[in-house]
């Protein structure tokens, strides 16, 4: 067995294949040989080819195989290698960084070859799934609103439509929007256009898709965590600390950008579908509400103005009541303890009406509610 092919087919998929950190050498990154392009492949080989002849540099192959049994490993590494989607996904989800994440792919890859793909090809598809117009400034970011839910239903699209025909070819994807400030993060010695300006303030505004439905109300699909932070698409973040101008400001703004939302036309296998929109302004915390219903104090609801002094006296029931402000939801503040438990429970038995749950299907009912 000659060192140099032993060295090109041994080559690990990232350079070391060992649990030491990459090269922070600069110039042209190392590309793994199973995924350099043909040419490369090729020049690579060039000085093996020219020194040893067919019969050589096949018996040195199988001599190599039979070592390592790579053959075997080879075919398993087919069937179970990861997709970029499914890569991604646990990049995200165990929030990894490059160098864990090359340190991950290092060690599996060192017993499965090529199981996970290399950093440059996941950001590559990333990218391929990130709007391209996003305005960067010194204060923070923003999309544009229709590109991003263009975005956001192709890859919906695209992940139902491989498993179910979809015969309406108009569509409704209903969304949730909001917006929330957070405070107390690190500061850095960044310079701000303006004093009111601090990156010890964050405020985000997001939006979240919640369902795709037909003109019949048939759900293609459904969001399986609404809260989750997996499925919420970030539209602008500043750091500003949140006050009552910002927040009516951005209210206007997006329902603006929502009111001037054109429909969408995707075409996907051959068929063309036009996707409406329906947005819901629930993603709202107590302050939010508060600024928005133009109540003064968080302990004062925001539906019947009712203060603190008011709220355990009969009277309470007979307050009117602002219905422009149902949809920020229900106050809790007129709420006993566990009545979110009770309101739960009587949602579960909605399908049967019946405290009682006997027989196995309303059992059943209960578990899927
Ligand atoms: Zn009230």
């Amino acid at each position: 067995m000659t060192s140099s092919l032993k060295a090109i087919l041994r080559k690990p998929a990232v350079p070391g294949n060992t649990l030491t950190e990459q090269s922070t050498s600069r110039g042209r990154p190392y590309v793994a040989f199973g995924e350099s392009s043909e040419k490369t492949k090729k020049r690579r080989i060039e000085e093996l080819v020219l020194k040893y002849t067919l019969e050589e540099l096949s018996f040195a192959v199988k001599e190599l195989s039979k070592k390592s049994n790579s053959q075997v490993e080879f075919k398993e590494f087919k069937k179970h290698s990861l997709t970029l989607q499914e890569t991604l996904a646990l990049y995200l989800q165990l929030d990894l960084s490059q160098r864990k994440y090359n340190l991950l792919r290092s060690i599996i890859n060192s017993v499965h070859s090529e199981f996970l793909p290399s950093i440059y090809k996941l950001r590559q598809f990333r990218d391929s799934l990130l709007p391209k117009d996003i305005i960067n400034t010194v204060q923070g970011s923003e999309i544009n609103l229709q590109q991003l839910l263009d975005y956001t239903l192709k890859s919906i699209l695209k992940s139902i439509l491989d498993k179910e025909y979809i015969k309406s070819e108009t569509l409704t994807l209903t969304c949730k929007y909001g917006f929330d400030g957070s405070s107390g993060h690190s500061t850095y010695k960044q310079v701000f256009s303006s004093t009111e300006m601090t990156d010890e303030y964050l405020f985000l505004v997001a939006m979240s898709p919640l369902n795709l439905s037909d003109e019949k109300g048939y759900i293609f699909w459904n969001n399986p965590r609404s809260s989750s932070k997996f499925f919420c698409r970030p539209i602008k973040f500043i750091f500003v600390k949140e006050n009552s101008y910002l927040v009516k400001t951005e209210v206007l703004r997006l329902q603006q950008e929502i009111n001037d939302l054109k429909p969408i036309i995707i075409n996907f296998q051959n068929k063309n579908y036009t996707v409406n929109f329906k947005f819901h302004f629930t993603m709202l915390d107590g302050s939010c509400i508060n600024i928005l219903s133009e109540t003064n104090s968080t302990q004062t609801c925001f539906i019947c103005g009712a203060t603190p002094k008011q709220m355990n006296t009969k009277e309470v029931l007979k307050r009117p009541v602002k219905i422009e402000n149902f949809n920020f939801g229900m106050s809790s503040l007129h709420s006993w303890i566990r009545s979110f438990e009770c309101l739960l429970r009587i949602a579960y038995r909605l399908s049967f009406i019946s405290w009682q749950v006997k027989g196995t299907e309303k059992k059943f009912q209960i578990v899927t509610n």
